[in-house]
């Protein structure tokens, strides 16, 4: 995660806009299958929508446990002795917060990169599509993957997925708080349009029942689940957090190896 920063202008100037907005109303209603690179994002960027969708699965990348334990910056500021206290808390704050949201939570055994050991994108690749046929197929929401090398790592190993499945109305979501670090948002966009994709608006029936009634409050309640974390942010009521949440449709390229190749990662 990274420290609060100002929001400045956050429209993604890579965006590629279509004619008209493409209609993904039907299904919409349905659970999800949210892919969120750590224990808070999926809620930290798409609490609404999951607040919406009662009976969504979130899938949380990094929840493996370093053994031996690890002493960390990260886990120190959050408040946890080791890595061990930290998983075993962070796992807890999840379990409340998908409470409040109705949701399930499917964790995968992936180190965080803080540490080591990180995975590689076709690896992720095969996990998260075992772990999305074992929920039943459902819609995927996967994060655009901004700036943390972990959050990159996981929008590609998605859009792996997407491209590999064929997927035609996957959802992607920018990642709360790093969404606000000036020119991120667009560089990753136009980054992914260099490799053939484009995001689509979704249409305005579909961007209302992202409001329903009660989910902003519910986002709120759970995103303040995650106690440690927001420790570790230095701000108990970090802004971004009630701002709108954002999300386009994926419209992938057709498969072809140049742009199969994923973007590079921050590391
Ligand atoms: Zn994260």
């Amino acid at each position: 995660m990274v420290a609060h920063v100002r929001a400045s202008s956050l429209l993604p100037h890579g965006v590629m806009h279509t004619r008209s907005s493409t209609s993904i109303s039907p299904g919409l209603a349905a659970p999800l299958f949210v892919v969120s690179p750590h224990l808070d994002d999926a809620v930290f960027s798409c609490g609404m929508l999951l607040a919406s969708r009662p009976g969504s699965i979130v899938c949380t990348v990094f929840c493996g446990e370093p053994d031996p334990p690890q002493y960390t910056p990260w886990d120190r500021s959050a408040g946890h002795r080791d890595s061990s206290d930290a998983l075993r808390a962070r796992v807890a704050e999840d379990e409340h917060a998908l409470a409040v949201l109705r949701a399930r939570g499917v964790r995968l055994p992936f180190l965080d990169s803080q540490y080591g050991a990180t995975p590689t994108v076709e690896t992720l690749g095969r996990a998260l599509t075992h772990a999305w046929r074992e929920a039943g197929l459902p819609r995927l929401v996967v994060p655009l993957g901004l700036y943390h090398s972990d959050h990159i790592l996981v929008g590609d190993a998605c859009r792996a997925l997407v491209l590999a499945q064929r997927l035609s109305d996957a959802i992607v979501y920018e990642d709360a708080l790093y969404r606000t670090i000036r020119g991120v948002t667009g560089r990753r966009y136009e980054a992914l349009a260099r490799q053939g994709f484009t995001f689509a608006p979704l249409d305005a029936q579909a961007n209302a029942s992202l409001r329903a009634p009660g989910s902003a409050n519910a986002k709120w309640r759970a995103a303040h689940a995650y106690r440690s974390q927001l420790r570790a942010l230095s701000d108990a009521h970090p802004y971004d957090l009630v701002e709108p949440e954002r999300y386009r449709l994926i419209v992938p390229a057709r498969p072809s190896p140049h742009r199969l190749r994923t973007a590079p990662s921050s590391r």
